[in-house]
């Protein structure tokens, strides 16, 4: 065993942890666990366990379904229920005919931008801001869309009845190692924002996985339901998942800050942010992949619509975030929605920012103006494009875009596109309450 696996094997004996969740996402971004009893813990580090990959969405075929799962020792954390006899460990997949790693694990697809940094001599640092609103349950316990409260913006108690709520979430949270920067009562009625420091990129991926489970899973407790679905409530703010991203250098100096820079950005975040810019499209088929994720990218509510950066407006794709000190100098990606799958979503952001350093590609002015109301006209005039307005859209887009396409890697783009296909033809040929409300009596 490795140190700091035989660390956790003493650790889950002195604890008295009973059982193992040994944990993964599948291509949609939905954590998947097998548990196992905690006297299987060493086995787990050494061999592996085994399981079946076929019933896993986007994973294999039934005939060669055969997955092993292995641990990564630095992820353990005990569960905050079940009174502490519950860890859960996240783990890479292996593809049992090779011994290799599956390529399509999330995981590994989002290590394979790391790598691609490190080679380039970067280190990528990144926070999300998970938004996710907060609902009433009916009486047989199903999620409704009636908010539990009627704050607002940074509002106090006893307006935001959620306070209590956010407490026990952040209690949970920190129990599992997560260092809370602050929280507060979003813009819309019942939505909320839980902000957690930033980290090496792989860590924050896992780190928005088990966010959303412990948000879920402790709402549940209070008789709530929390719903990180982009857009619930039409006509009022959705909830994003905004995503800061900075380089590092290997002695530690912050890639992005340049002190002679009128935004404090250098020439290489400028780059990185041209290359998501660039790709931004087809990278919302990824950051923005449901088809509620395109009701949420519409003028009029702090989401963004057109492609362009900002060092202060909102509306703006990219901003460039206030800091305080160099080690501060960030981009903060506005488009991407909790309901993505952060490894690839960070991937494909990575990959494409890469690009745009490699290609030196330039970048454009930062717009100050609110780009809300920009007609086309001036949109034209300052070369602004548009996000795609809906899923089948991005997906067109990703369908013509070879850098995102291998930012993911042949066998997840495949299953991906494929999965995501279905569910917008599903969706076009629905016929929405909006539309008998509108047609059923008029025609
Ligand atoms: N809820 C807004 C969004 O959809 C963001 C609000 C904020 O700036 O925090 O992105
Ligand atoms: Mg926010
Ligand atoms: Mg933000």
């Amino acid at each position: 065993l490795s140190s700091q696996a035989q660390a956790v094997v003493d650790e889950i004996e002195s604890k008295e942890v009973d059982f193992l969740r040994l944990q993964f996402t599948d291509i949609l971004g939905t954590v998947k666990n097998v548990a196992v009893p905690a006297t299987q813990a060493e086995k787990a580090f050494t061999e592996g366990i085994y399981f079946d990959g076929s019933s896993i969405e986007g994973f294999v075929r039934i005939q060669e379904s055969d997955m092993r799962l292995k641990p990564d020792p630095e992820t353990f954390a005990i569960l905050p229920w079940r009174d502490g006899r519950s860890a859960r460990l996240i783990c890479d997949v292996i593809d049992t005919s090779t011994g290799e790693p599956f390529e399509g694990d999330p995981r590994y697809v989002l290590k394979q931008a790391i790598d691609r940094a490190e080679e380039m001599g970067y280190q990528i640092n990144a926070a999300p801001e998970p938004e996710f609103f907060l609902f009433e349950e009916d009486e047989e316990g199903r999620a409704t869309t009636k908010t539990n409260d009627a704050g607002g913006y940074f509002d106090l108690a006893p307006k935001d009845l959620a306070s209590d709520v956010r407490r026990d979430i952040i209690y949970g949270l920190e129990s599992m190692g997560f260092e809370i920067e602050a929280s507060h009562h979003e813009v819309a009625e019942g939505q909320h924002e839980i902000n957690f420091t930033y980290d090496d990129a792989l860590t924050t991926a896992d780190n928005v996985g088990t966010f959303r489970t412990v948000v879920r899973a402790i709402a549940a407790q209070h008789d709530l339901h929390a719903t990180f679905m982009p857009k619930p409530i039409p006509r009022i703010n959705g909830s994003g998942m905004h995503t800061h991203l900075s380089l590092f250098t290997e002695d530690g100096e912050n890639a992005f800050h340049d002190d002679d820079d009128e935004f404090n950005l250098s020439e290489t975040a400028k780059q990185f942010t041209a290359g998501i810019l660039q790709h931004a499209p087809a990278i919302a088929a990824v950051s923005n992949p449901t088809v509620n994720s395109y009701k949420r990218l519409v003028p009029g509510y702090e989401a963004p619509v057109y492609v362009a950066w900002s060092d202060r407006n909102r509306s703006a794709l990219i901003r460039k975030p206030a800091a305080r000190v160099p080690a501060a100098s960030r981009i903060e990606a506005r488009f991407p929605d909790p309901s993505c799958n952060p490894y690839l979503a960070f991937a494909a952001l990575i990959h494409a920012g890469l690009e745009g350093i490699e290609n030196e590609l330039e970048c454009e002015d930062p717009v100050r103006e609110n780009i809300y109301e920009f007609d086309e006209a001036k949109r034209e005039e300052y070369g602004i494009t548009t996000l795609p307005s809906n899923l089948g859209e991005a997906l067109d887009a990703l369908e013509a875009d070879e850098t995102v396409q291998d930012a993911l890697g042949e066998h997840i783009y495949e299953k991906f596109n494929q999965a995501k296909r279905q569910e917008y033809d599903e969706y076009r040929i629905d016929v929405s309450q909006w539309e008998l409300d509108q047609y059923l009596e008029t025609f």
